[in-house]
């Protein structure tokens, strides 16, 4: 007879602890067992579930109405065991108790304020933000008699100011785009609190490895994953994690406004989270290098990035973010055609939209996003003609800033 091993109650159990770091909650986050002992994840493609019998049936929905189902799901609208998965991993990540997963960021952003917000709420949304959470929020709201303002970025006064009877909620984001402004959190979350308004932060381009907003006391964190949590630019999600009710609370309305993710795409998105806190020290490092070699560079009228001095929120970059993420923006010497034929120069950085994957992407927004408006609208909603933004991959810093230096002696 061999020595009787004791047996040991929930190993996994460990691995949610809120102690571990980035890239052990990356591995291991919110781990549990499956049915086939897998290492991977296994990926459950199937849309819809079965029943034994009738009487099964009748079980599953007697518990289900005294909310005991115990992980029993109907239907594909309602859940999947590998989306579970990639949502009990994210929620490790953001320090949350759970999270949920949408088709992508923006149907993430949209069920949310859908579903937190009666008609006759009032909303605010700090400058700067998204374009199309901004079109969401001031324009398509208002056909549902749901009202917001917008205020600027770092302007706590006018945030305070704006605030109504009927404001239930605050939305900003944290750096933002393209000019990664900071939220202050600690006075965002203060006011939030003084006026008893919950608060939705997307923080895309944070990442949980650099800033993690719940620990600063905001009530709902948002991403694309689409960008660095799924990190390979192959895929489109977005996700949301916060304290158990509040997330629980919307997830009835998925079920209603069906913007689910599909269950290859949450196994992708697993896969690639994997290295999330491996890509974005990477991403800080060549994202401090590359804007440090732009800010010395005679073709480079300014840069913005949070890890400059030069930066307008430097010094809340210093008390609030762990790293300055991989986006750099700045302007070259030059006109419209001018920046054009410097993109054009670039051999590494692809011209696409989007950032946070392992491929360096470049945009000119005034091509890009604002293609439509002419150069004095664009500068209105500020944007300047030699405007670019280089989001970092994982490529070789000095590759990239060769690149960039023999792409500028041709401007
Ligand atoms: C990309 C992005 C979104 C929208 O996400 P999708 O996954 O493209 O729908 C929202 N917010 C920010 C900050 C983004 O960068």
């Amino acid at each position: 007879m061999k020595p009787a091993i004791p047996a040991v109650k929930d190993r996994q159990h460990e691995s949610q602890r809120a102690r571990f770091g980035p890239s052990t909650q990356a591995v291991h986050g919110g781990r549990r067992a499956n049915p086939y002992h897998a290492v991977a994840e296994p990926i459950v493609q199937t849309a819809t579930y079965s029943f034994e019998s009738t009487a099964e049936l009748c079980a599953y929905k007697d518990a289900y109405m005294l909310g005991a189902a115990d992980g029993r799901i109907e239907y594909g609208r309602y859940g999947n065991p590998t989306v579970a998965a990639a949502e009990a991993r994210l929620a490790a990540l953001e320090g949350a108790d759970a999270a949920i997963l949408y088709a992508s960021g923006m149907a993430a952003i949209t069920s949310v304020i859908l579903s937190m917000l009666p008609t006759g709420a009032h909303l605010i949304l700090v400058g700067d933000s998204y374009r199309r959470t901004r079109e969401f929020c001031l324009y398509f709201l208002r056909r549902l008699g749901i009202t917001c303002d917008q205020v600027p970025m770092g302007d706590y006064e006018a945030l305070e100011a704006a605030i109504r009877p009927e404001t239930r909620l605050l939305v900003a984001e944290t750096p933002t785009n393209p000019y990664l402004r900071l939220l202050d959190l600690e006075r965002f979350v203060e006011i939030a609190g003084k006026h008893k308004l919950k608060t939705l932060v997307d923080a895309t381009f944070a990442t949980p490895v650099n800033l993690k907003p719940l620990e600063w006391g905001v009530d709902l964190v948002v991403h694309s994953a689409s960008k660095y949590l799924a990190g390979h630019n192959d895929l489109l999600a977005g996700v949301v994690a916060g304290e158990a009710g509040l997330v629980a609370s919307l997830r009835g309305p998925l079920g209603v406004l069906g913007g689910i993710v599909d269950p290859q795409n949450a196994a992708l998105l697993l896969r690639g989270v994997k290295t999330l806190a491996l890509r974005v020290e990477r991403q800080n490092q060549t994202g401090m290098r590359v804007a440090r070699f732009l800010e010395a560079h005679p073709r480079i009228e300014a840069v913005w990035y949070p890890g400059l001095e030069s930066h307008p929120d430097y010094a809340v970059a210093r008390q609030q973010m762990r790293g300055f993420g991989g986006v750099v923006s700045f302007t070259v010497r030059g006109d419209l055609h001018a920046t054009a034929r410097f993109v054009d120069a670039l051999t590494l950085p692809q011209i696409a939209t989007s950032l946070g994957g392992t491929e360096t992407l470049i945009s000119q927004p005034a091509l890009m996003s604002y293609y439509e408006l002419d150069s004095e609208d664009r500068l209105a909603l500020g944007i300047p003609d030699n405007l670019v933004r280089l989001a970092l991959g994982i490529e070789d810093a000095e590759d990239l800033i060769a690149d960039l230096d023999q792409a500028l002696a041709q401007v």
